[in-house]
C-alpha cells in the first residue's frame, strides 16, 4: 500500500516567474510550501524540464521553437507571437526551461502513479490549464495537466479531469476534446464575465466524443453552498457513468472571496470539501490513482497556502486541524502585510459564505441543464467504447 502522497516541488518551481508585477507569483511557494511542511509534507519529486518529445504530445514543434526563441532573447525577441508578448504572458529569459519544468513535474508525477509507486500526487505549481497546442494563454505556456493526461492516454487509461479553478479550463479541454477516453469537467465563473470568455453549458464536445466535455458556468457572487452543490450534483454521477482509470484535478484557488481577479465568493472550506470528493472518487473508480495540481490563486498569503494544504490533507487521509500554526503566521505575516494580504487567517477553514437566492437558483438551472444534455451523450460515448 503506497504511503503518503507525492509532493512535487523543487528549485525549478521558482523559475516560472513573469516578473514582480505579474499576479501569478512564485512568492506563493514561500508561505505555501512552508505551511505544507508544518503539516508533515516533504517534497519528493523536484520538477525538471520535460523533453521536447514529452511536450510534443500536446504542443506543436513550431510553438516550442517560438518559446525557445523568447527564452533566449527575453523581451527583445519578437514583439509578440503565439500569445507571448506584453500583457498576460510576457517573455522572460529562461522561460522555456521554466515552463517545461512545470510540465515535467506533472508528467513525472503521472508516471510515478502509472508505475504504482504512489496512489496520489500533488503538484501545487502545476495546473497551467489555459495553454493551447500552439499558443500561450492566461499565464500558461505549456499545458501540464493536458500533458499528464496525454501520458496516461499513451498507456490506454481512461482519464477523468476535474477543473475547479475559477477560470474555464479551456486549454485542457481543447487538447482532449476529440478523445472520448478523456472526460473533462470544468466549474468556473461564467465566460460572460470572466476570462477566457468560453466554457458555456452547450460546449459538450463533438462527434464521437460528444458528452465527454462538460462545462458548468456559474454566476458571479456564487458562494460556498451553491458552488459545492454544483460540484456534488455532477461530478460523482458523471464519474459513475464514465468509470475512469485515473483522475486528474486542477485546484485553482481563485474562486475565493478575496481573490482579486474574479467574482465568486468561495472560501477554502468548500475547496477542501471538493478535494475530498475528488479523492474519494479516485478510490471508488480508479484504484486510488489521482494526480492533483494547483492552478490560479492570486491571494498568495491568506488563501493559496491553505487551499494547497486542504488538498494535501485530503490526499493524506488526514483531518483538517482547527488552527494554522502560529510559527507559520509569525514567519509570513509581515511579508503578507507588505502585499496587502494580512492578517494571515488563524484557522484552516473559514465560515461559509452565503449565496443569494436568485444566484443559487440560476446555478441550479445551469446544473440541471448540463446534466440533461450531457448524461445521455456520455452514456452513448461510453457504450461505443
Ligand atoms: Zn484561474
Ligand atoms: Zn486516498
Amino acid at each position: 500500500m503506497p504511503g503518503s502522497p507525492l509532493l512535487v516541488y523543487g528549485p525549478h518551481s521558482l523559475d516560472y516567474d513573469f516578473g514582480p508585477s505579474h499576479p501569478l507569483t512564485p512568492r506563493r511557494f514561500g508561505p505555501g510550501i512552508d505551511l505544507l511542511r508544518h503539516l508533515g509534507a516533504e517534497p519528493g519529486l523536484a520538477p525538471e524540464p520535460a523533453t521536447d518529445e514529452d511536450l510534443r504530445r500536446s504542443h506543436t514543434a513550431r510553438y516550442i521553437e517560438v518559446v525557445r526563441h523568447f527564452s533566449v532573447e527575453g523581451p527583445h525577441g519578437f514583439e509578440s507571437e503565439a500569445g507571448i508578448g506584453p500583457g498576460d504572458n510576457p517573455p522572460f529569459a529562461g522561460m522555456h526551461d521554466a515552463a517545461a519544468a512545470v510540465a515535467g513535474g506533472s508528467i513525472r508525477a503521472m508516471e510515478a502513479i502509472l508505475r504504482g509507486e504512489v496512489e496520489h500526487a500533488f503538484h501545487p505549481g502545476g495546473g497551467l490549464h489555459h495553454a493551447m497546442p500552439a499558443r500561450a494563454s492566461g499565464f500558461c505556456i505549456y499545458d501540464d495537466p493536458a500533458l499528464a493526461i496525454a501520458r496516461a492516454r499513451q498507456d490506454g487509461l481512461r482519464v477523468l479531469y476535474v477543473d475547479l479553478d475559477v477560470h474555464h479550463g479551456d486549454g485542457v479541454e481543447a487538447i482532449h476534446a476529440s478523445d472520448s477516453g478523456v472526460l473533462t469537467i470544468s466549474f468556473h465563473e461564467s465566460g460572460r464575465y470572466l476570462f477566457p470568455g468560453t466554457g458555456f453549458a452547450d460546449e459538450i464536445g463533438e462527434g464521437s466524443a460528444a458528452g465527454t466535455v462538460v462545462n458548468v458556468p456559474l454566476e458571479p457572487d456564487t458562494g460556498d453552498g451553491s458552488w459545492l452543490t454544483a460540484v456534488t450534483a455532477l461530478v460523482p454521477e458523471l464519474a459513475a457513468e464514465f468509470r475512469p482509470d485515473i483522475v486528474v484535478s486542477q485546484h485553482g484557488a481563485d474562486s475565493h472571496l478575496w481573490d482579486p481577479l474574479a467574482h465568486l465568493r468561495n472560501t477554502v472550506t468548500s475547496m477542501g470539501a471538493a478535494a475530498r470528493l475528488v479523492h474519494d472518487l479516485a478510490h471508488e473508480h480508479a484504484g486510488g490513482r489521482w494526480l492533483a495540481t494547483g492552478g490560479g490563486g492570486y491571494d498568495a498569503y491568506r488563501v493559496v497556502p491553505r487551499a494547497w494544504s486542504l488538498v494535501w490533507l485530503a490526499a493524506s487521509h488526514l483531518d483538517v486541524p482547527a488552527d494554522t500554526p502560529a510559527a507559520w503566521r509569525d514567519r509570513w505575516g509581515e511579508e503578507a502585510r507588505r502585499y496587502g494580504q494580512a492578517p494571515l487567517p488563524e484557522t484552516f477553514d473559514d465560515p461559509p459564505t452565503p449565496t443569494d437566492a436568485a444566484t443559487a437558483r440560476a446555478n441550479e438551472r445551469t446544473v440541471d441543464g448540463v446534466r440533461d444534455a450531457v448524461v445521455p451523450l456520455l452514456r452513448a460515448a461510453v457504450a461505443r467504447g
